[in-house]
């Protein structure tokens, strides 16, 4: 969808918006956190056409965890960016259902924590340690 801005001020949007935020009871998915919320997407396979379960509201702090900005001045160096990947999935573990539909998914999440730790060992030559 190109005119997804458009569609993210629609009326359809809001009222998607408003029913997850209710079905949290306004609070952070993760923290549980109330005040300022965004309604975070967990896939975008259905953009436009959305379940409820493929939304999650959540606070500013930890949409920006999911969802980082992208900073170019913001040189990181190996170490810092196969933690910072290594943190956004275990959280991603966290906040993923584990029920029989998604233990394929959670399976190739750890899998990938796996190989981006055995890569940076193998590289480094040193201990990954969390
Ligand atoms: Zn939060």
């Amino acid at each position: 969808m190109n005119n997804y801005q458009e569609y993210l001020n629609s009326e359809g949007w809001k009222a998607k918006r408003n029913m997850i935020l209710n079905m949290w009871g306004n609070r952070c998915a993760l923290c549980n956190e109330g005040g300022l919320l965004q309604v975070h997407h967990r896939t975008y396979e259905r953009k436009g056409n959305e379940n409820p379960f493929d939304l999650i509201p959540l606070c500013e702090k930890h949409h920006e965890m999911l969802n980082p900005k992208q900073e170019p001045e913001l040189e990181l160096s190996y170490e810092q960016s196969v933690r910072a990947a290594v943190a956004k999935m275990t959280l991603c573990l966290e906040i993923e259902l584990d029920t029989p539909e998604n233990l394929n998914h959670r399976e190739n999440i750890k899998k990938n924590i796996e190989g981006i730790k055995l890569r940076y060992e193998a590289t480094t030559g040193e201990r990954f340690i969390s």
